[in-house]
């Protein structure tokens, strides 16, 4: 009786292992996976050159523009109209950063909608002319660094004009900053200038916005905390601030979205997306 039972048994297991292997290879399969996955961090050098480029650089009155911040992505915007949907050029020699126009024109759409559509770029990325250095005052504009640019209505005074209005109240959405506002030209050095905005990207344009800082007090302020985290648009994101004095290692994600920057006085800040 035993032995018949045993043998049933025995039965049944060879039968059903066409379908229990499967499970047993799935297993084996999700051992491989784990042993070969890639670690979540891994450690870059960040060299001093970096303190001189990316989008946080304070270019200030009193912090001029280094040569290493020479952008790489500036495009001639009248040859390329799809980033000029709804917006008028002052003229068919304004280059701009790639990404500052991509946002810009973004921008620009949703203005649109809200029946603000009088937009026009009077300049944007300036290089630096031949014999020009760091002593001059010219270097001390943002225009170098290709995501500054002077906006005007088509119709009226940017102060007294709906888009200079709906740029103050929306621009950060966009990654862009006023960059000399009224209330801060006391820290800026620099007159109020209603249509002068600059790129600085997302999350920090609404973290400025929130706190209302300049950049001059952003970059302090980041200095300070050396670690800030929050979410944007659904997703999270953290924020460091890392002093350089030769070159630092710096941990960033492996696959993860992350974007470094100086901050063209003595450090880099990573922001990483998580
Ligand atoms: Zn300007």
């Amino acid at each position: 009786m035993k032995k018949r039972f045993l043998l049933l048994g025995i039965l049944l297991l060879l039968l059903s292992y066409p379908y229990l292997r499967p499970l047993v290879e799935d297993v084996w399969q999700e051992k491989e996976a784990n042993a070969a996955v890639v670690p979540k961090y891994q450690t870059i050098r960040v060299e001093q050159d970096q303190i001189y480029q990316g989008d946080l650089l304070l270019v200030s009155k009193y912090d001029a523009f280094h040569s290493e911040g020479v952008p790489s992505d500036v495009i001639n915007l009248s040859s390329h109209n799809y980033l000029v949907e709804g917006y008028r050029l002052q003229d068919n020699s304004i280059e701009l950063s790639e990404k500052a126009a991509e946002a810009f024109n973004e921008m620009v759409k949703t203005a649109s909608s809200d029946n603000v559509k009088h937009f026009m770029i009077k300049s944007g990325y300036q290089g630096l002319e031949k014999g020009h250095n760091d002593t001059l005052p010219d270097c001390f504009s943002e225009h170098h660094l290709g995501t500054a640019l002077d906006v005007a209505s088509t119709q009226m005074k940017m102060d007294q004009a709906p888009e200079g209005k709906w740029l103050q109240e929306n621009a950060w959405k966009y990654g862009f900053i006023l960059r000399y506002p009224k209330e801060k030209v006391t820290i800026t050095g620099i007159p109020y200038n209603p249509g002068h905005y600059r790129f600085v990207g997302l999350p920090h344009s609404a973290i400025m916005q929130e706190r209302q800082l300049s950049l001059e007090e952003y970059v302090n302020y980041l200095r300070e905390a050396k670690e800030v985290s929050g979410t944007i648009n659904g997703g999270d994101y953290k924020i460091y601030y890392y002093p350089v004095a030769t070159s630092i290692m710096v941990q960033v994600p492996t696959n993860g979205k992350y974007v470094l920057s100086g901050d063209n006085q003595e450090g880099v800040i990573l922001t990483e997306f998580l």
